[in-house]
């Protein structure tokens, strides 16, 4: 097992670093927090697709690169800590494209993965509701069988590229003990979306969806019906390791801008750098940068390998996203006053670091999760 990224993982993170300074982050920095048209995050996404962002860990037939998670994880980390704004839709149009790679029919997958994959359309997964949030199990939203369709009624809510979306992956109560993932083109089926404000992330969509009598054919299945919430739980691995990244890639952006600030800022006398509080500091953000860093890659290498990763994708997605707001708070501590203005990427990174450890699972579920798999004893029941 090496811990060094190989020959190839070096030259795409180079390339794309490269881009992420020279186009993305100008343009991303000049638009400022307001939302991103539609039309302008998919030319972003597009462009960062040539580097991997969505389609790296996908395959060459449906417009992948062939390349491993792990790689595709490594570039997540890089898009992230330009802008996560901009990360965010590639990494639902990634887990959403796996999704309908392992579960759809053939012609699903014809008719919708090139587009995902090259980022030209965006999918959305709607699981959370206003009543059902952490019990993910209790999914209300219902769909009806009507001969050869389904008719869905329901309210989704926190969904991810939902004003984006163009397709849809309804979580539905197919039958009292059943749930079962039902795609649903907007184009085709419309349903009502409205975007929801943010303490930060506002650059990309999360909104309430609002479904009304949509008549979906029964062939928009995802999956057997009644495997819902099994499919899911490949969905949660998969977005956990997306959301460690999440984490970790603000801390990296915070931890590099508080080691700038703090070799410049004199105060008694020498570089605050210099003083053992602000230098302890910086170790303490580096050493769990790397530890989170390194629970991630476990949790994707084992995903990729096909080893069950439950509790490896939640260790990584609670420490990764903890660890966040942890250096967030210290990176802006380092940059004193200045730190708390606009003029200071530190400000921003706060607010960003302080929503990660809820989407995916809080880090509360992700704990209950961790001591069930190890105890056998479960907290839902
Ligand atoms: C930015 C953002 C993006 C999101 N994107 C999506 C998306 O694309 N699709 C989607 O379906 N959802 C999405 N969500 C929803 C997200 O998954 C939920 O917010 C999350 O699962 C928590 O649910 P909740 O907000 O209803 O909180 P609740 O479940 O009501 O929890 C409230 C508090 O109670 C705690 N709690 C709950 N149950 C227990 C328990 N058994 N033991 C101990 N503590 C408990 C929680 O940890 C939390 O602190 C998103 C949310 C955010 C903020």
């Amino acid at each position: 097992m090496s811990y060094a990224p190989s020959e190839e993982q070096r030259m795409v993170i180079e390339s794309l670093r490269k881009f992420l300074d020279a186009e993305i982050e100008p343009a991303f920095r000049a638009h400022g927090e307001g939302f991103i048209a539609k039309e302008q995050m998919k030319r972003w996404i597009q462009g960062l697709s040539e580097f991997g962002l969505i389609n790296a860990p996908h395959e060459e037939r449906w417009g992948g690169l062939g390349m491993d998670w792990l790689t595709h994880l490594m570039v997540f980390e890089e898009v992230v800590y330009s802008s996560l704004d901009i990360a965010i839709p590639g990494m639902i149009n990634t887990v959403g494209a796996e999704l309908l790679h392992r579960f759809a029919s053939q012609e699903i997958k014809e008719r919708y993965l090139p587009s995902l994959i090259s980022g030209e359309q965006f999918i959305a997964i709607g699981i959370s509701e206003p009543d059902v949030g952490s019990d993910v199990a209790g999914v209300r939203t219902r769909a009806v069988r009507d001969g050869d369709h389904w008719v869905i009624n329901g309210e989704k809510t926190w969904i991810t590229n939902g004003a984006y979306s163009d397709v849809l992956i309804c979580t539905c109560r197919t039958d009292d003990n059943e749930v079962s993932h039902i795609l649903v083109d907007r184009a085709d089926h419309g349903y009502e979306v409205v975007d929801i404000q943010k303490m930060a992330l506002n650059g990309q969509s999360t909104a309430q969806v609002f479904l009304t009598d949509v008549r979906v054919p029964v062939s928009n299945t995802i999956g057997e019906v009644g495997a819902g919430i099994r499919n899911t739980l490949m969905v949660f691995e998969l977005a956990r390791c997306h959301m460690a990244m999440w984490g970790i890639g603000i801390a990296r952006r915070a931890m590099d801008e508080a080691i700038a600030y703090s070799q410049n800022r004199v105060q008694h006398g020498k570089p605050i750098a210099g003083h053992q509080l602000v230098a302890e500091k910086i170790a303490t953000m580096a050493t769990k940068i790397d530890a989170g860093r390194l629970l991630a890659h476990r949790a994707i290498t084992m995903v990729q390998e096909g080893i069950r990763a439950d509790k490896e994708c939640s260790m990584a997605k609670w420490y990764g996203t903890e660890l966040a707001v942890d250096a967030t708070r210290d990176a802006l501590q380092i940059h004193g006053g200045n730190g708390v203005t606009r003029e200071f990427i530190v400000e921003r990174l706060v607010r960003e670091a302080i929503i990660c450890p809820i989407p995916d699972g809080t880090t509360e579920i992700q704990k209950l999760l961790i001591a069930r798999s190890l105890t056998g004893i479960d907290a839902f029941r």
